[in-house]
């Protein structure tokens, strides 16, 4: 979510006129998109934003914006903190960016995290990929997970229209992109906020509808969608992604803890139970898609037992990547402020317990691949050997084959597997297949 908004912004500062610098001592105009979703994130931009605060002492025409979470957290406290600051921006304002520079350029020092209705992108994003795009379907979020910050700073849930995005997705195909990924912090709540219900008496406008509703974009030949919430993983959408050819058979479905009273008391509204069945069901309909999850180990008050239960249901899940994470707390959430903190080193042991399980049950899910055939698209060069490109298979696994990039870039192409690893793969090229976009 972060990379999409700061692709959007950068896409804005280049339709202003400026040119993107490598060197961040050169520039005329630094920006930091910033996250607060863990206190090790927030601190990073603190340690970036002193060194460059003090450069603009000896250049005082170097404008300096913090966007992002940190900024919609913090607003004027970090003018406090950094007076040498020109715009602090929250997320909603990332579209925002030309009108709140100009008041800047004007002679204005400027906060902008008041919540408004997100306007819809007139500029083009600069995106980092040419073959992978990222597409916002759902800003915000309206659930109130105990240890998340989230809804503080990106506001209550607003869907863009299923026309914006269509129009979107198009001018992607056209400009060759071949894979989109459809992006909301809890993409299940898509179109909840938007008018309209069937005669059985639903939204209209669903996650699912919308797949249906953008499948046969011209051009782009994968669909992807992250994150799911568990509390409203639906079977319908789950047909769909198994009817829908261009959806891609891997599941981002964050359960955050494999125990009860754990979820419940993280707010999550749903079981370990019932995460499983949603698992069942998945594989019910596409028996090889792609399970990864986030999780978070050392939660207030979380007893080993509680842990091990986490530890219990990776191992049956198998999951084929989990983002892990020690609990951090986060200012303005209910769980920072209870009594039952669990210290740094009990958070940490959990933590590397958990990642070792991880790694080991990756390596396991890997072993599948071994000689099979998959249809790779072609991203980029192997950064550590030149000789060889990478991309990723359907189902989300990095995978490395000998090939040129300049003629491979966005391809798809055949590779049978030679060698697997736990989170990556390398085969040999057999097949590029042509797409004939109409
Ligand atoms: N909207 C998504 C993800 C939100 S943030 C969801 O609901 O799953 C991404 C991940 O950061 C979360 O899934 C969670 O695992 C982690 N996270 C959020 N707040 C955290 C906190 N206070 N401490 C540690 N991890 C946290
Ligand atoms: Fe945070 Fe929960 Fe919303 Fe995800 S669903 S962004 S974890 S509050």
């Amino acid at each position: 979510m972060n990379k999409a908004d700061s692709e959007r912004m950068a896409g804005i500062l280049e339709d202003m006129g400026f040119e993107w610098s490598e060197d961040p001592n050169q520039a005329d105009v630094i920006l930091y998109n910033t996250c607060t979703i863990r206190d090790n994130a927030e601190q990073k931009v603190y340690s970036y934003l002193g060194r460059q605060a003090k450069r603009k002492h000896e250049q005082p025409d170097l404008t300096l914006i913090v966007a992002g979470c940190v900024a919609q957290q913090e607003g004027e406290a970090l003018l406090r903190r950094v007076p040498e600051l020109d715009l602090v921006m929250g997320p909603q304002h990332a579209n925002r960016l030309q009108d709140l520079l100009q008041q800047v350029f004007d002679g204005n020092q400027v906060v902008a995290t008041e919540p408004i209705h997100i306007i819809e992108d007139i500029t083009k994003p600069r995106r980092d990929s040419k073959v992978t795009a990222w597409v916002n379907v759902i800003y915000g979020c309206n659930e109130r997970c105990t240890y998340c910050v989230v809804p503080n700073v990106r506001g209550v849930e607003q869907s863009r229209t299923p026309e914006a995005i269509r129009v979107e997705m198009e001018e992607l195909g056209r400009q060759g992109y071949k894979e989109v990924t459809l992006l909301g912090q809890n993409i299940d709540a898509y179109g909840r906020d938007l008018p309209g219900v069937t005669p059985e008496g639903r939204h209209q406008h669903t996650l699912t509808d919308l797949l249906y509703y953008v499948h046969d974009v011209p051009g782009v030949e994968r669909i992807r969608f992250a994150t799911s919430h568990p509390r409203y993983f639906t079977e319908r959408l789950i047909r769909a992604c198994a009817e829908l050819p261009k959806v891609c058979e891997h599941f981002h479905i964050p359960f955050q803890s494999g125990d009860n009273e754990v979820l419940k008391r993280m707010a999550r509204g749903y079981t370990h139970e019932k995460y499983r069945r949603i698992i069942n069901t998945i594989r019910e309909y596409m028996s090889d898609a792609a399970i990864s999850a986030d999780a978070i180990v050392g939660f207030p008050g979380e007893t080993e037992e509680q842990f091990e239960n986490t530890l219990k249901l990776v191992a049956d899940i198998g999951f084929d990547q989990l983002n892990t994470a020690a609990y951090s707390p986060r200012p303005g959430t209910p769980a920072a402020v209870w009594e039952n903190q669990l210290s740094e080193e009990v958070k940490s042991d959990r933590l590397q317990r958990l990642n070792h399980l991880v790694a080991t049950i990756a390596a396991e899910r890997s072993q599948r691949y071994m000689g099979r055939l998959e249809e790779v698209l072609v991203e980029d060069q192997n950064p550590k050997d030149k000789t060889q490109v990478m991309g990723r298979t359907r189902t989300n696994r990095l995978t490395f084959f000998t090939g040129d990039i300049n003629e491979l870039k966005g391809k798809l192409v055949k590779v049978r597997i030679s060698e697997v690893r736990a989170f990556s793969l390398t085969g040999e090229p057999v097949e590029v297949r042509e797409v004939v976009s109409v």
